[in-house]
């Protein structure tokens, strides 16, 4: 048992000495009867937000308005909500609006699946009122209640469905995976970011290629970007840990598609950055890579796009471990290990300066990376006036 587990106890404990009820719920009673580690500890409460704040000493409002009070007294910080059901819903989407209760049972019957939907108590009693325990032994992802009408409440859980059985190779239980067959697309009325996000953990499951699957299967991939449908065997051994990494492979399966991908998943600056450098060093992988490949590559990056050229079928001339090998054998690591600067090249010639130093600087990180000329000082005044020089 962990120490954000722990300190939810204690804050149950307190929260119980002022004469409220308090439990763990979702997440971690389910990852607590898996044996699997528990992230995120939730906390939920009979008090309203502002008793649970005259509780506590410090306390954070990270999302008063649906209940939620970030607690940091125990040395953990741990998300107390109050009992909640979600009111009315409108456009397939999540509400807004929610509405505190004073019972559980309301609590977690606004649940998504059975096995989130279990509560622990400080005695150490698992309520479990739609047979959560039971599906967790027969590896079931079971919506709580009719699969239809929970999926047009919200219909992001029709994708919680597929990463949950991504992440611990649940099966979807029948009534449940035919109600997204039918309902696949209210999927549009979700926000990206939303879809982004559970996307983004189905990259990162044990069981990827399941949930790819799954996504076919249940019509889901034809709201997304990408064709899936007909890509799905090139998925088969695909693992990582970065959903980065996944982003990037769906891009390289397809090319056309690459501006939309990152539209529709909202990637980042940064994501696409690395991507871009994933598409780029696996093109320039058909004709081998340069030394200005591995220069200006991080290891990630072309260890990415060597495994996606393998996994294409691609005849390589090396093997994977030659990468780093290769690039850690480079006589230049970074820019700033040129033993030359712009002052150097200045004291060396009569002109001005101006742009021609980026110019020369960068060709002698080129003259030193292809083994033309050694990274030292004399040896690149001799390499500027004989040959920069002369041919600029
Ligand atoms: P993870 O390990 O990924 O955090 P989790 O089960 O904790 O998994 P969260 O998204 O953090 O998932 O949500 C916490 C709990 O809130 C869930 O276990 C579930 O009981 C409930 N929940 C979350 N999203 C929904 C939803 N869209 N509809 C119904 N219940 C939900
Ligand atoms: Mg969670």
């Amino acid at each position: 048992v962990n120490k954000e587990w722990q300190a939810a106890l204690r804050v149950i404990d307190k929260i119980e000495h002022s004469g409220f009820e308090a439990v763990i719920v979702g997440g971690a009673v389910r990852d607590h009867l898996l044996q699997r580690s528990v992230n995120d500890v939730d906390v939920a409460t009979s008090a309203l937000p502002v008793e649970v704040k005259e509780i506590f000493s410090s306390t954070v409002d990270v999302g008063i308005e649906h209940g939620t009070v970030l607690v940091l007294d125990e040395g953990e910080p741990i998300e107390v909500t109050t009992y909640r059901t979600e009111g009315t819903y409108s456009d397939y989407r999540r509400p807004e609006e929610v509405a505190f209760v004073r019972n559980l049972e309301e609590d977690l019957q606004r649940r998504d699946f059975t096995i989130n939907a279990m509560a622990f108590t400080k005695e150490g009693t698992i309520i479990d009122l739609y047979g959560g325990k039971e599906d967790i032994d027969k590896k079931i992802i079971r919506a709580v209640g009719d699969p239809n009408v929970r999926f047009r409440e919200d219909a992001l859980r029709m994708l919680r469905a597929i990463r949950f059985g991504a992440q611990l190779g649940f099966s979807i239980e029948e009534g449940t995976l035919k109600a997204i067959q039918m309902d696949s697309d209210l999927i549009d009325f979700i926000a990206n970011e939303r879809i982004s996000m559970e996307m983004s953990k189905i990259w990162k499951s044990k069981y990827v290629y399941y949930g790819l699957q799954l996504l076919v299967e249940t019509n889901l991939s034809k709201f997304l970007v990408g064709q899936l449908e007909d890509q799905l065997e090139h998925w088969r051994t695909f693992k990582t840990e970065d959903p980065v990494v996944g982003w990037a492979y769906l891009c390289l399966l397809n090319r056309q598609e690459v501006q939309n991908i990152a539209d529709f998943y909202r990637l980042s600056n940064k994501e696409k950055t690395y991507i871009r450098k994933v598409l780029s060093a696996f093109d320039s992988l058909r004709q081998n890579w340069t030394a200005m490949d591995y220069f200006i590559n991080e290891l990630d990056v072309l260890e990415a796009a060597y495994d996606f050229a393998q996994w294409q079928n691609f005849r390589l001339p090396f093997k994977k471990e030659k990468i780093q090998e290769i690039k850690n054998n480079l006589p230049l690591q970074s820019v700033d290990q040129l033993a030359i600067n712009g002052n150097h090249l200045m004291s060396w010639s009569t002109r001005k300066r101006g742009p021609w130093i980026k110019v020369a600087l960068d060709a002698a990180i080129i003259a030193v990376l292809n083994g033309y000329v050694k990274n030292d000082e004399e040896k690149l005044k001799e390499w500027f006036i004989n040959d920069f020089i002369d041919e600029g």
